[in-house]
């Protein structure tokens, strides 16, 4: 998708003179959180459905002492705002399984595959009208900020006329975000933009920087670090070729698996744990709701290169771990002993998790971390926030939502945004629009 003419408008505003005024909000991300503030700030207002029961007895409790008020406007205590809703990746007013049923499709094991998933959100934002707010194929590079007094005599006297808008900015504010980037025109040129904020919004998500593990040889062509090189690959790996390595052993690695034993292509696993360790997310998930995780569990339990098992095409190698990838496509393992091995291989798939990426921050984004002193991290290090309003705690005017701000599943993205949105609609000191 392009940007429509008024999102490219938008985004060219510095070349003319009004292009300095701010917007009141920039929000950076097309993921579920992005959306689903979008639709917040879009004028639908959310109320206690009649009839519905919450399940959190207390929050429920709450919500009912004021059915008529909206729940932006209602003052609910920050960690009871995760709106958990049945299906757990739908977003607000639009059922997931209704959407599905309407395309006569149903869940298997009440689980949706992922395709159906991004569908589901284009969908979303077309029924919602909320088009209009994004601007697809762009990329931020810069977010900072500086002060009114320095962007342009424009500038100042738009934040002072700016009263006039919808939004009532904040009569104080002496400084704004910048926010810089390109947006990819159909001929694949990058047309750089420059716009003013008063307030910004991190929803980045956290999948655009695969982890590394740092070893010798990690960058050869052959060593991969996402899932799609695999389906990539495919077309050239087969049951006779050297095996595929796979390194990890999340949910992203037992696909992997499941996609290469589906093929029919050898592998060979490599991850640190013990296969019985709690950590370990196989040992966590309900085995009749995952059956085939569960699968792939008991592949590296009864099919290591220690026992032979079952299973053709797969060996797995608990508590070992890679320490580098040759030229030769020979890979060196090593286990919690120190003995090593080698093994020919046709390519590798490193896949440990992901980082954000937050280059477009001064250093990084770190300084917003609970300890600025790390890298941001979902589940670690997540960017600390106020519970009640989700504003940065180090930044005023910078929002944080999703797994950038902990909250790493979809049901608890709407609890936030709904903070977010609270939180703007005040400072914009007007009733939703
Ligand atoms: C394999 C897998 C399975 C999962 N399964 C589940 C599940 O079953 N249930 C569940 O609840 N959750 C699941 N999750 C987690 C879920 O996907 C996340 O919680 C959710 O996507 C977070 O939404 P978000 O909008 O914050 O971020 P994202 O969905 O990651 O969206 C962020 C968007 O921002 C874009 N972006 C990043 N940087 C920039 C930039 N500089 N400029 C412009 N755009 C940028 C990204 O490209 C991306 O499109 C799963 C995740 C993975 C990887």
């Amino acid at each position: 998708m392009l940007p429509d003419r008024k999102m490219y408008g938008l985004l060219n505003r510095p070349q003319s003179k009004s292009g300095f005024k701010p917007l009141p909000v920039v929000i950076i991300g097309n993921g579920p959180s992005g959306i689903c503030l979008s639709y917040l700030l879009s004028g639908y207002v959310p109320y206690l459905k009649r009839h519905s029961i919450h399940p959190h007895p207390i929050l429920q409790r709450k919500l009912e002492e004021a059915p008529d008020i909206s729940i932006l406007d209602q003052s609910i205590e920050g960690s009871m705002i995760t709106l958990s809703r049945g299906d757990w990746m739908g977003l607000p007013d639009l059922p997931f399984k209704d959407w599905l049923k309407q395309k006569r499709r149903g869940l298997r094991n009440n689980r949706a595959t992922a395709e159906d998933i991004a569908q589901y959100y284009q969908h979303y934002v077309m029924k919602k009208g909320l088009q209009k707010n994004f601007s697809c194929d762009t990329v931020v590079t810069s977010v900072k900020k500086v002060s009114a007094e320095s962007i342009s005599n424009h500038a100042q006297k738009d934040l002072q006329e700016s009263s006039d808008s919808l939004w009532n900015l904040n009569e104080k504010s002496t400084e704004v975000f910048q926010v810089d980037g390109f947006f990819k025109t159909v001929k694949g040129d990058k047309e750089p933009f420059s716009i003013y904020a008063e307030n910004v919004v991190l929803a980045t998500g956290t999948y655009d920087g695969p982890t590394w593990l740092g070893v010798k040889g990690e960058n050869l062509s052959y060593v991969h670090h996402q899932l799609s090189a695999l389906e990539e690959a495919v077309k050239n790996i087969g049951v006779m070729s050297d095996p595929v390595l796979i390194v990890g052993a999340g949910l992203t690695a037992a696909d992997a698996i499941l996609f290469a034993h589906h093929c029919n292509i050898p592998v060979i696993h490599v991850f640190r744990r013990r296969v019985s360790d709690p950590g370990l997310i196989f040992n966590q998930l309900p085995k009749m709701m995952y059956p085939e995780y569960h699968k792939v569990h008991q592949m590296m339990k009864e099919q290591s290169a220690a026992c032979a098992g079952p299973y053709e095409c797969y060996v797995s190698f608990p508590e070992h771990h890679v320490l580098s990838f040759g030229k030769d496509k020979k890979c060196i393992i090593q286990d919690k002993n120190g003995y090593q091995k080698a093994y020919k291989i046709s390519m590798a798939l490193v896949l440990t998790g992901s980082n954000p990426n937050l280059s477009f921050l001064p250093n990084n984004g770190m300084d917003l971390a609970m300890d600025s002193d790390q890298p941001v991290n979902p589940k670690r290090n997540p960017i600390d926030v106020d519970p009640f309003t989700y504003e940065c705690t180090q930044e005023k005017g910078l929002y944080a939502l999703g797994p950038l701000a902990g909250d790493n599943f979809v049901r608890f993205v709407q609890g936030g945004a709904l903070a977010v949105a609270r939180s703007l609609l005040k400072k914009a000191n007007k009733n939703p629009p």
